[in-house]
């Protein structure tokens, strides 16, 4: 079958490669329908790792995709051969302390799809996963949407974590790429009014403004607290970074009200953050990571079936698997307003 391999800093190559075959009566082989191109794949091909991730050449990325089912193991029983299929790109164990406690996310044995030394990712023809992972939706969602629910869930989940958000809530969210969309798509749905946007790229905000945010901050234009604080005169109860920038969480505590919450989704590139303690303390404000998502596959292919969230106005540009290496370009490069690059096949 074909894949697409990174070779080496912003290097990729289309190859043949052994077609996948059902590892157990559990597997299932899915034809690869659409394919997202993700951040983080964006930054194993631009610096060749993720933190303490680190790619070994040559190897596939790619988590965010759907796909028909081709062939299924003797066990199988909640997918049949010829359904499209949500992917959830995480395999869990189902035995550690983590999985018994509710968290798979946090599995001690979790891998993930295209993650270095875990999964090869599904930039390819055909991957086999363990039935458990995969979600039916023939004649509810088209293959784009079933893709982009990896990324929305992700988005379900951190509006979820953040808790007691209602319709009075006044919130923030640093950052319009496919992730701070994805949370403002979930809050939309959920009726919260009052949304400001803070991202540098006028594209992007261009595009929050079409989905429905409130109000919109380009930080390298004006002051993020001022613009706040006339919007808000007590300021904010949750902010959500999905920039994975250092200055989005300077500003984020100034703009949050004593009592805040900044909720961290984005990845940062140096994998720390200073934060102002003297702000954190009088505010007494909390923070809550979010690692990925947890049982909010089912949420979010609902609240694009029920038409809640149109989740394809985040695509921006699609591709077919041989110009895989021109969306990378493209999403690496901020061109010709990327936020969410689609591969077809
Ligand atoms: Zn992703
Ligand atoms: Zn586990």
């Amino acid at each position: 079958m074909k894949q697409v391999v990174l070779t080496g800093i912003k290097k990729m190559e289309l190859v043949d490669v052994k077609t996948p075959v059902l590892q157990s009566q559990n597997d299932v082989k899915i034809k690869l329908a659409a394919i997202g191109v993700c951040g983080s794949d964006i930054h194993y091909y631009s610096v060749g790792k993720i933190g303490s991730q680190v790619v070994k050449y040559p190897f596939p990325v790619g988590h965010e995709c759907s796909g028909t089912i081709e062939a299924v193991g003797k066990d199988v029983t909640n997918v049949k051969v010829g359904d499209l299929v949500v992917i959830d790109p995480a395999v869990y164990c189902g035995v550690c302390d983590q999985c018994l406690a509710g968290r798979p996310h946090t599995c001690r044995n979790g891998k993930f799809l295209g993650c270095p030394g875990q999964l090869d990712g599904c930039l390819g023809e055909y991957i086999v996963m363990p039935d458990f992972t995969c979600f039916p939706v023939t004649g509810k969602l088209n293959p784009a949407q079933a893709a982009l629910i990896e990324p929305l869930s992700i988005g379900v989940y951190a509006v979820n974590v953040a808790e007691n958000i209602s319709k009075s809530t006044s919130v923030a969210i640093f950052g319009a790429g496919p992730i701070g969309l994805s949370i403002l798509f979930k809050l939309l749905a959920d009726g919260i009014k009052n949304i400001g946007i803070v991202e540098p790229l006028e594209y992007r905000l261009e595009k929050t403004k079409e989905i429905g945010a409130t109000y919109f901050i380009n930080p390298e234009k004006e002051s993020v607290e001022e613009v706040v604080k006339q919007k808000e005169e007590y300021l904010l109860d949750v902010v959500f970074e999905a920039s994975g920038e250092q200055d989005a969480v300077n500003n984020a505590l100034k703009i949050l009200k004593p009592g805040g919450k900044l909720v961290l989704v984005g990845i940062p590139p140096s994998a720390e953050y200073t934060f102002n303690m003297d702000l954190m303390r009088r505010k007494e404000l909390s923070v809550v990571n979010v690692r990925r998502q947890n049982h909010c596959v089912k949420e979010a292919i609902e609240l694009v079936v029920s038409g809640k969230i149109d989740i394809e106005k985040m695509v921006t540009h699609n591709f077919t698997l041989e110009e895989t290496a021109a969306a990378f370009d493209m999403v690496e490069g901020y061109k010709d307003g990327a936020i969410k690059a689609m591969i077809n096949l």
